[in-house]
């Protein structure tokens, strides 16, 4: 099993907390956004992955409607009722559990509590979607506790709402599907129109490096508006121009935004072209990998970094000064930033034997210019959320 330290530290810390054995065990790992930047609200395709990371969640009934939640690595313990599950202002850690509880018992009548604890070894915050695998896990367990039966997009959209009602964060569902779709070695290919996904097989021969630069540059939330605004003013135009139907950027090719841009504000245009290309890149990348390209697979990284870069400007100095360096690295096949931008992490593809070294080389490099290296984690495309 992926994580069985932190599996048996979780058992017997609620043992000892509880004084009685869960019932129920589930598992869900974190995730990389591997290809396909901005695309899920255009209703476009990304790659992700399942990583080797992850969060357990173990429960319990209850005797009375009471829950009571312990954060394993805090050891700090918050109760509420069943019938009053609402967001909290202080442990903000619970909500994502208060958040998936209520979505999941929903209309249900569930009046008895549960005595749940969760333990992770997933970095909190640092791009790897800590807060998804905590509510996917959270999710089946006690979902298996409680008897109640979801599909994996229904348990999704139920994280999904946790973030944005119980946590405050607006995020898509690219990290939640990514968590339960996850195959050891393989990729999820997801289309965010009918929120369908497949996994595709990488091979053994390849794994990522996550260098997380910790930069988070100040304009990202209004930047981050600003570009979603561009994709649907872009979408706009376009609809008006081409005779098949347009919605989102997913409905145009690169063909037709390089013919018909024409009297779209230049900047607008230049957005556009970002998800338009992502989208491109991620069904070039799917026939790559049925080639067993893997050197074709990682330009596509760098390409949509550069696309990051010129047209969508949503990379940063620290972004680029990685994905730079990675150029020169041996045994490096791809780079670009992963998720949001603006800071964070870049997701970097690499033959497993030159994990080690090229880890050592970008931290190095990241030092050289900023007196202190970047985080890099070693991350294998794993197993995705499942009862223990
Ligand atoms: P990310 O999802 O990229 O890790 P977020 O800010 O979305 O970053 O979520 C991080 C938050 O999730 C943490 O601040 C914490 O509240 C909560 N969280 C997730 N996993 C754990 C855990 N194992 N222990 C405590 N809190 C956790
Ligand atoms: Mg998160």
């Amino acid at each position: 099993m992926v994580n069985q330290d932190v599996y048996d530290a979780l058992l017997a810390q609620y043992r000892s907390h509880y004084g009685k054995e869960p019932e129920v065990v589930a598992y869900a790992p974190g995730r990389i956004e591997v290809l396909g930047n901005h695309t899920d609200y255009n209703e476009g395709f990304v790659f992700s992955a399942a990583i080797n990371y992850g969060t357990f969640f173990a429960a319990s009934k209850a005797p009375g409607s009471t829950c009571r939640l312990v954060a394993g690595d805090l050891r700090r313990e918050v109760q509420f009722e069943t019938g009053a599950v609402t967001a909290s202002t202080t442990d903000t850690w619970q909500n994502y559990v208060k958040g998936t509880f209520a979505g999941l018992i929903e209309g249900r009548g569930v009046t008895t509590g549960f005595d749940g604890m969760f333990l992770g070894n997933i970095p909190l915050g640092s791009g790897l979607s800590s807060s998804a695998a905590l509510e996917m896990c959270t999710g089946l367990a006690l979902g298996k506790l409680y008897g109640i039966e979801v599909d994996p997009v229904t348990m999704a959209k139920i994280g999904q709402h946790a973030e944005h009602a119980y946590a405050g964060c607006k995020c898509g569902l690219l990290d939640q599907i990514s968590s339960l779709a996850g195959k050891q070695g393989m990729l999820v290919k997801t289309d965010f129109r009918s929120v369908v996904y497949e996994n595709v097989p990488m091979g053994p021969d390849a794994c990522f490096l996550m260098c997380n630069t910790h930069a988070k540059h100040a304009l990202v939330d209004g930047a981050y508006d600003k570009l979603r605004a561009a994709c649907e003013e872009a979408a706009a135009f376009f609809a008006k121009r081409l005779r098949h139907p347009v919605t989102h950027l997913r409905d145009v090719s690169m063909a037709e935004w390089a013919l018909y841009k024409e009297g779209l504000d230049p900047a607008v245009a230049a957005c556009a072209a970002h998800p338009i290309g992502e989208d491109e890149r991620v069904l070039a990348g799917a026939k790559l990998l049925e080639q067993g390209d893997l050197a074709g697979f990682g330009q596509l990284m760098f390409d949509s970094h550069e696309s990051s870069r010129v047209l969508f400007r949503n990379s940063c100095e620290e972004l680029d000064t990685v994905v730079e360096a990675a150029k020169n690295v041996p045994g490096v096949l791809g780079a670009r930033l992963s998720g949001g931008g603006f800071g964070g992490s870049v997701v970097v593809l690499v033959h497993p034997r030159d994990a080690e070294t090229a880890s050592a080389a970008l931290a190095n490099a990241y030092a050289a210019r900023y007196g202190k290296p970047c985080a890099v984690s070693v991350i294998t495309p794993s197993e995705g959320a499942h009862l223990v």
